[in-house]
C-alpha cells in the first residue's frame, strides 16, 4: 500500500494561501486532497436546491481543474466522515491527515472521532489556524481572559496583529508533491440529492473602488455598497489574509468588519455553548417569548405590513443575501416587536443565507435579542420607520422587494409599533428583573 498524507478539504476550498495545505505539501510524502460531502450535514438540509452545495460543487470542480494540471485529483467522497476515513485508511498507509481549525461545535465532535481513529491505525491528525486572522487565545485581556466586548477587542487585535499574521503561504510552489494519479470523477449534484439553480454567485474579487467608499455607502441596502464576500469567506473561496492585506489601508471601517468576523469565531471557541442553542447571558435563556406560529410565517414569508422589514424577508428569500443593516433591523423585529425566541430567526438564517456561519450568525442574533456578549442593550428597540427614514430614504430598497406597499393588498402591521415597544420592555424587564438583572430605564 502506498504511504501517504492526506489534505482534508472542508471550508477552505482554495489551492492558494491555505495554510494547512501548505504545511501537508511540505510534509515527505506525496498528498492526496480529499473533500467529503458529510451526510451527517448534507441530511439536514431540507431544500434539495440548496446553493450552498451547489455553490461547494462548483468549487470543487475549479480545484480539480488546477489538480488535473499538477497530474492529481481530488478524491470526493459522500458518506460520514467515518466511514470515508475507515475506506481512505483501507486504500491508503495513511500517515498524517491535515486541515485547517473549525471552530463549531459539530466540528469538534467530527475530530475527535477521526483522530481516534487515525490514532488506533497508527496515524495522526494535524490542525491549522486558517479561517480566521488572530483566533483562540491570541488575543486575550491583560488577566489571560477573553475578551467579551467588541471595542477593547478591537483595540488589542490591532495590537497584536503583525505582517507575519498575513504572510501568504505560498503553496503553488509545491504542487509537485500532490499524488500522482488520474482524475477521479466528482460525484454530480444529483447523484448527492442536490439540484443546480444555475445563477450566478457573488464575484469572488474584491471591488476596491467599493472598499474606498464603504464607510459612507454601507448601510443603504438600496445601494451596492458592500463586498458580498460573506460566501465566499464562508467556504473559503478567497483567503482571509489575502482580503485583509488588499483592503486594509483602504478602509478602517471594512477592516473592522473583519475582525468582527474574528471576534464572533474567538467567542464561538471559548464559550461553545453559544453554538449550542443557549444565550451568552443566562438569564435572558428565561425570557417568555410569545412564540406565535402564525407570526412567525408573516415573517419569514415578508408579510408583516412593515415594508422594511419585509423587503429584507424577500430579498433573503429570492436571493440568500440580505444586507446587514436590515439583517438588524428584521432581526430586532423578529424578538423585539413580535417576541419570538431569536433561536427560531437564527435558524430561518441558517437555513436560508447563502453565507450562513454559525458564530456570525449567532453573534449577530444574539446581539439583536440582547442575549449575547457585546450586544444592543434589550431596551433599545429598533423603530423600522425611521430605520427607514434613515438607510432607505427615497424607499429604493423597500419598491423593489415590495412593489405593492403602497397598495389595499399590502398587510396591515401585524402589530403596532408602540404596543409592540411597551411589550417587549415589560416582558424583557420582568425576566431579567427576577434575575437579578439591573434594569436601566427607556
Ligand atoms: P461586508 O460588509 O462587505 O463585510 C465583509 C465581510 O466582513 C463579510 O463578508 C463578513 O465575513 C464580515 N462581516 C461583516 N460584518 C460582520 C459582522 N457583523 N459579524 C461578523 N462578520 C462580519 N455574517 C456572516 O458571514 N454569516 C452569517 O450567517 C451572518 N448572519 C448574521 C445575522 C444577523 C442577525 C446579523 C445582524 C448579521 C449577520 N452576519 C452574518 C453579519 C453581516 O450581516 C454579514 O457578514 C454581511 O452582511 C455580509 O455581507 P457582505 O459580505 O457584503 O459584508
Amino acid at each position: 500500500m502506498q504511504t501517504v498524507n492526506i489534505f482534508w478539504f472542508r471550508r477552505d476550498l482554495r489551492l492558494q494561501d491555505n495554510a494547512g495545505l501548505y504545511h501537508a505539501l511540505k510534509s515527505n510524502k506525496p498528498v492526496v486532497p480529499v473533500f467529503i460531502f458529510d451526510t451527517n450535514i448534507l441530511e439536514e438540509l431540507e431544500d434539495k436546491a440548496d446553493r450552498r452545495v451547489e455553490f461547494i460543487h462548483a468549487a470543487l470542480e475549479e480545484m480539480q481543474s488546477q489538480l488535473i494540471k499538477s497530474g492529481s485529483s481530488l478524491e470526493v467522497y459522500y458518506g460520514t466522515p467515518l466511514s470515508v476515513y475507515k475506506t481512505l485508511l483501507s486504500k491508503y498507509k495513511i500517515e498524517k491527515v491535515f486541515a485547517n481549525h473549525d471552530y463549531e461545535p459539530y466540528a469538534f465532535e467530527r475530530e475527535k472521532l477521526i483522530a481516534d481513529l487515525l490514532n488506533a491505525n497508527g496515524a495522526s491528525l494535524v490542525t491549522y489556524k486558517d479561517q480566521v486572522l488572530l483566533e483562540k487565545d491570541e488575543v486575550l485581556k491583560d488577566d489571560g481572559k477573553p475578551y467579551t466586548v467588541f471595542t477593547p477587542y478591537s483595540r488589542k487585535w490591532k495590537a497584536v496583529l503583525t505582517d507575519f499574521h498575513l504572510k501568504a503561504y505560498p503553496t503553488e510552489k509545491y504542487f509537485d508533491n500532490f499524488y500522482k494519479q488520474q482524475a477521479v470523477a466528482i460525484p454530480s449534484l444529483q447523484t448527492i440529492g442536490f439540484i443546480a439553480v444555475d445563477k450566478p454567485f457573488p464575484s469572488k474579487n474584491l471591488n476596491e473602488e467599493l472598499v474606498k467608499k464603504y464607510q459612507e455607502q454601507r448601510n443603504f441596502p438600496a445601494i451596492q455598497g458592500t463586498s458580498q464576500l460573506g460566501v465566499h469567506l464562508r467556504f473559503g473561496t478567497i483567503s482571509i489574509r489575502a482580503l485583509a492585506v488588499k483592503s486594509k489601508d483602504l478602509s478602517e471601517t471594512y477592516l473592522n468588519e473583519l475582525i468582527w468576523r474574528d471576534f464572533y469565531h474567538m467567542i464561538l471557541w471559548h464559550f461553545p455553548k453559544v453554538g449550542k442553542g443557549k444565550a451568552f447571558k443566562a438569564a435572558y435563556d428565561n425570557i417568555e417569548w410569545r412564540n406565535d406560529s402564525g407570526e412567525f410565517e408573516c415573517w419569514c414569508n415578508g408579510q408583516t405590513g412593515y415594508p422594511i422589514v419585509d423587503a429584507g424577508m424577500r430579498e433573503l428569500n429570492a436571493t440568500g443575501f440580505m444586507h446587514n443593516r436590515v439583517r438588524m433591523i428584521v432581526a430586532s423585529f423578529l424578538t423585539k416587536h413580535l417576541l419570538l425566541d431569536w433561536r427560531l430567526g437564527e435558524a430561518y438564517f441558517a437555513q436560508k443565507l447563502l453565507d450562513f456561519d454559525l458564530a456570525a450568525n449567532n453573534g449577530g442574533w444574539q446581539w439583536a435579542a440582547g442575549s449575547g456578549c457585546d450586544a444592543a442593550p434589550y431596551f433599545r428597540i429598533f423603530n423600522p420607520y425611521l430605520q427607514t427614514q434613515k438607510f432607505d430614504p427615497q424607499l429604493n430598497y423597500i419598491k423593489k422587494w415590495v412593489p405593492e406597499f403602497q397598495e389595499f393588498n399590502y398587510p396591515k402591521p401585524i402589530v403596532e409599533h408602540e404596543l409592540a415597544r411597551k411589550r417587549c420592555l415589560e416582558v424583557y424587564s420582568k425576566t431579567l428583573k427576577n434575575d437579578g438583572v439591573i434594569i436601566l430605564k427607556d
